[in-house]
């Protein structure tokens, strides 16, 4: 299954990607972990993309692309695999559908997961300490929020034009939400299995 998991900082993407890569045995891309290794190794990929993730921006879409296009194209990945946090803006998602395009391929499903404004922040701060991240001070935390709306939230209008997106609620204990996640692929296996078929491909935007 190709999974798209889509939410905004802090909504426990993280989480529940872990669970769901278990369970379906399929590769997890997080182009959020690849980007920190990256700046931990000290590579020319790592230095690009310093500035804009400390401060929470986001890293240029061809950069992102590249790094994602060359991921896909290992053969862990052929019989599926969750990408978590990309794409993260219309140009990716764009990018993305014409590379699956290209291999007569398509998305299975894209999950969005959501909880209330409140939660967000009492997550993320809780990260912020446990996890001792650079990038979750409470300023680049805002920043981030308004960049998920303003440069992520639009893909919502990109993937609704299709079957594949699906709303979960992130609210409630890690196993509730995984239930909920698991309800959404078990319908989404018996639609593939009643159609014999992947879902339709997406159009570009013009
Ligand atoms: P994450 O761990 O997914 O929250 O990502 C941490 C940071 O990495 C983000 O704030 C961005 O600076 C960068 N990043 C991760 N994924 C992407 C992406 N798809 N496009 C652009 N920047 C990204």
């Amino acid at each position: 299954m190709r999974i798209i998991f889509i939410g905004p900082p802090g909504v426990g993407k993280g989480t529940q990607s872990q669970k769901l890569v278990e369970f379906l045995n399929i590769p997890h891309i997080s182009t959020g972990d690849m980007l920190r290794q990256a700046q931990r190794d000290g590579s020319e990929l790592g230095k690009l993309a310093a500035d804009q993730m400390n401060q929470g921006q986001l890293v240029a879409d061809p950069i992102v692309v590249k790094m994602v296009g060359h991921r896909l194209s290992q053969p862990d990945c052929n019989d599926g695999y969750l990408l978590d946090g990309f794409p993260r803006t219309l140009g990716q998602a764009e990018a993305l559908n014409a590379s699956l395009e290209a291999v007569g391929k398509s998305l299975d499903v894209v999950l969005m997961l959501e909880v209330d404004q409140e939660e967000l922040f009492r997550r993320l701060l809780d990260r912020a300490v446990k996890e001792d991240r650079v990038d979750d001070t409470p300023e680049t935390i805002r920043r981030r929020m308004q960049v998920y709306a303003d440069r992520t939230a639009p893909l919502v209008g990109y993937y609704s034009g299709c079957e594949m997106l699906h709303r979960i609620d992130g609210m409630g204990s890690p196993d509730e939400v995984f239930a909920r996640i698991h309800r959404v692929l078990e319908q989404v296996a018996r639609k593939k299995r009643a159609s014999g078929e992947v879902f339709a491909a997406l159009k570009k935007k013009s």
